[in-house]
Order: C-alpha cells, then sequence, then structure tokens
C-alpha cells in the first residue's frame, strides 16, 4: 500500500502539463486522489462539496481568476495548508507568499522541480500525522519553535518544563516525537532523553534536543537522542532534519504494526498478545480491579477442513475473525493465537460480566452463516474462560483458560466453561 493512500488533496493549476504530470505522480507515488481545479470558481465548488475533506492545496500562483494570490488566500482561509508551485517568484512575490505560512514553495522551471514538488507533498503529510512533544522553558524560543512546527503541519502540544513533558508523555500515547531545548528548567535534555528511555520502548518516541552550543551534539546523539537542532536555526535545515525524524517514526510505526498482525485475518497475533497482554493485565491489576482471559476455538474446524478443503477454512476464520473484531471492539485485546484459536484478554471485566460478553459472542457465531463455495456453512465454538485476580505469569492464565476450554469440547462443544459454569455444577 502506498504512503498517503486515500487521502485527499488539491491541485489548482491552469497549465493543462503540469496538472497531468503532477496529478499522475502524486496519484501514482503517493496513491493520493487528487482533485484538479484550473481556476478559482472551480476550487471553490471543489472546496464546498469536499466537506473539508482536503487537507492539502498545491497552487499556482497565476491564476485567470486569481491574479494576485487570491486563490492561496481563500486556501488559508479554509485552514487547508498550502504549497506554492509557480513560475514567476520575484523577491516581491516571496515575501507575500512566505508571509503567508505556506509549507514550502516550489519553482516551476527548475530541474526536478516536479520531483521536489512530490516530496514536499509527502513532507506535509507525514509531518501532519506526526505529534510533537515541545518542551522549552523559554517563552520565546518555545513561540518561535511552535510557530515552525506548525507551519510545516506538525500537531504539536507545549510542554514548559521536563516534569510536565514527562507527565503529558505517560498520559497520552499518541506523540511520536519530543523536541526539547537542551536546559529546561527543571532538568538537561540528557535527563529528559534518560527518563523517556527508561518509561518507554526504544522506538516509541524519537527525542530531538536544540542548543546553541554545538558541543552538545555528539554528546546527545551518543546518549541515545535521535537528532540535534543547532540553534539559531536555518530554517530550511530545520524542516529537513525534523521530516526525517518523522519519516523514520512513521516507518518504525508502520513496522511494529505489520509485525503485530495476523497475516491471515488482520486481526492480532499471538506474538503481540504475549507482547501487551502482561502490561493491560498489570494496569488492571495496579488499579485494584480483576479481569478475565478466555480462549475461543472453532468446533470440529479439521472436519470443515477435511470435507470443504483448506481455502473455504481459510474463509471462515476470516468471517470468525471479522465477526469477533465488530463485537470485542477496542476495548479489549483480541488476538488469533493459532491454527482456529481465537483469545480474547479484557479490560476490567471480572468473569461474570466477561460470561454474558462470551454468550453473546458464541450466539452470534452459532447464528451467523458463512457463504462459501454456495453453501452456508454453520459455525459453533467453544469458549474457556478465566478469572484474572492477583499477579501470576501470563502463561499461568492462558493455561487455566485452556483447561476450561478443555472442559467445555469434553462437556459437547458450543458452550462456555468458567469458574462461574463450574461452581453452579457444583451447586446443583
Ligand atoms: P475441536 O472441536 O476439538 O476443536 O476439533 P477441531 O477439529 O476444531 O480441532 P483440531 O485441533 O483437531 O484441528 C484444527 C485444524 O485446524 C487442524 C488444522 O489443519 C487446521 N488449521 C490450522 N490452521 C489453519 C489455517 O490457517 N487454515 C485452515 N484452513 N486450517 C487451519
Ligand atoms: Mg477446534
Ligand atoms: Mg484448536
Amino acid at each position: 500500500m502506498q504512503k498517503h493512500s486515500g487521502r485527499r488533496m488539491l491541485l489548482v493549476e491552469d497549465s493543462r502539463m503540469f496538472s497531468t504530470v503532477l496529478k499522475y505522480a502524486l496519484e501514482t507515488i503517493h496513491g493520493l486522489s487528487v482533485t484538479h481545479c484550473s481556476s478559482l470558481s472551480a476550487l471553490r465548488s471543489a472546496v464546498d462539496d469536499g466537506y473539508g475533506e482536503f487537507s492539502l492545496a498545491v497552487l499556482d500562483l497565476n491564476l485567470p481568476d486569481a491574479p494576485n494570490c487570491e486563490a492561496l488566500d481563500y486556501v488559508i482561509s479554509r485552514s487547508i495548508a498550502a504549497i506554492v508551485f509557480t513560475g514567476s517568484f520575484n523577491d516581491g512575490t516571496r515575501d507575500t507568499v512566505l508571509n503567508r505560512n505556506v509549507v514550502d514553495c516550489v519553482i516551476k522551471n527548475q530541474p526536478d522541480s516536479i520531483g521536489h514538488l512530490i516530496s514536499v507533498v509527502d513532507r506535509a503529510l507525514t509531518n501532519g500525522r506526526t505529534h510533537v512533544l515541545l518542551a522549552d522553558s523559554e517563552e520565546a524560543s518555545r513561540a518561535e519553535l511552535l510557530a515552525l512546527l506548525r507551519q510545516q503541519q506538525f500537531n504539536v502540544t507545549e510542554a514548559g518544563s521536563g516534569a510536565e513533558a514527562l507527565r503529558l508523555l505517560d498520559a497520552r500515547d499518541d506523540i511520536d516525537m519530543v523536541l526539547c531545548d537542551i536546559a529546561l528548567c527543571d532538568m538537561t535534555a540528557y535527563g529528559l532523553l534518560g527518563e523517556i528511555r527508561q518509561r518507554h520502548h526504544e522506538d516509541a518516541v524519537s527525542v530531538v534536543a536544540a542548543s546553541d552550543d554545538r558541543a552538545h551534539a555528539a554528546k546527545f546523539l551518543q546518549s541515545g537522542g535521535t537528532e540535534f537542532i543547532q540553534k539559531p536555526l536555518f530554517v530550511e535545515e530545520f524542516n529537513g532534519r525534523l521530516f526525517q525524524v518523522a519519516n523514520i517514526q512513521k516507518r518504525i510505526q508502520a513496522l511494529h504494526r505489520l509485525a503485530a498482525r495476523d497475516y491471515l485475518t488482520d486481526i492480532y497475533n499471538r506474538r503481540y498478545f504475549f507482547q501487551y497482554g502482561p502490561r493491560m493485565v498489570d494496569q488492571c491489576l495496579r488499579r485494584g480491579g480483576t479481569t478475565s482471559i478466555a480462549i475461543l476455538d472453532i468446533d470440529h474446524f479439521k472436519r470443515l477442513n477435511d470435507t470443504y478443503g483448506h481455502e473455504v477454512g481459510d474463509l471462515v476464520l476470516k468471517a470468525v475473525a471479522r465477526r469477533l473484531r465488530a463485537l470485542v471492539g477496542d476495548e479489549h485485546l483480541l488476538a488469533r493465537l493459532g491454527g482456529e484459536e481465537f483469545g480474547i484478554l479484557f479490560n476490567e471485566l471480572d468473569v461474570s460480566a466477561a460470561h454474558d460478553f462470551c454468550e453473546t459472542v458464541r450466539l452470534d457465531i452459532a447464528g451467523a452463516k458463512v457463504i462459501a463455495d454456495d453453501e452456508e456453512l454453520s459455525i459453533t465454538i467453544s469458549i474457556g474462560l478465566a478469572t484474572i485476580e492477583g499477579p501470576e505469569t501470563f502463561d499461568n492464565y492462558l493455561h487455566a483458560a485452556d483447561q476450561f476450554l478443555y472442559m467445555a469440547k469434553y462437556d459437547g462443544r458450543n458452550r462456555i466453561v468458567s469458574e462461574r459454569t463450574v461452581l453452579k455444577a457444583m451447586v446443583s
């Protein structure tokens, strides 16, 4: 899949040659959906019809019905990021354009201007998906960095001290990069870096330091920092370096996402379940709650494979995973543990509530029909459900659920076995 697949952007350009080449290049290289407008009036209707779906526009400055940057003003007034692509660029226009907070200006009649424009579009869209935590205790310096970051489309959260930065990092999990001054009021960038590396996975956050003392560059990078920015800032260099950091961070995240998914069903895989599960249990127990874990196994799946073939078996696995994903949502952790076996780690759900939830799942799967090879197949699942009350190894929790699953199979399948059902059976 291409990097910016499905994103929509505007191309405001009256030259047929440039618009044809650019539209083709942006669509094939980045997977963007490009709406072309050859005049200001066409631009206005496209934006009105697009219902705020355009986050970016590439604009020629001279259009037949807009000779004085009116298209640029219009795009900015609608909070759409602008990249100027123009032939005429004397000092007068340069100032007018740069004062309007555009992402960048690309001059048309230069070698590889199209290649350059395509990379500027990539930069704006990549930065737009990147969240920067800006930690600087000096107001003026923070304001300068904030303006540059916003102009480059980064999403920014500000912190005035190291302690505030750490608190924000703990509270939210969407921060990709920390940009910090070398000397914060309560700690140095080295101290902040050490704390971040201790609390978070190494790939989770990039840490960039800025200082006017070049002596810090090598030392900060050797301490595990991601990048160093020399002050006073050279804007182009600053933009280039921060984009590189954002770009690599996004690629690492994409690799992590890929490694966490099951190739057939696209839900989380066993590896991720074992990696993330223990942390989720810890959080539940630390909050003083109990929770539950379930193993779900399709009944007589081997028979289904033997009767209809492996491909139909695969279709059934995908259909079951799809239904499970819809039922479980984002609140609990769902994974394919292997073969025709799925795991759900509940987020603070005691065994009674989890039992009710599993019953809904069991009935949903039993009531659904999977259509494969012109046949309607009925599928049932058995579920083993165990309580998590105190700290044990993650394997132990899973083992308990597996034993209940074994009992569910033994008792005739298409049922749930948990502490609750076992106790009920003993009493009656
Ligand atoms: P039970 O009701 O006791 O769970 O019986 P079962 O037949 O479902 O269980 P068993 O463990 O005997 O068989 C599981 C089968 O699942 C065997 C294996 O070939 C099949 N299987 C494992 N992975 C895949 C897969 O990715 N695709 C397909 N189509 N089949 C798979
Ligand atoms: Mg089975
Ligand atoms: Mg099995």
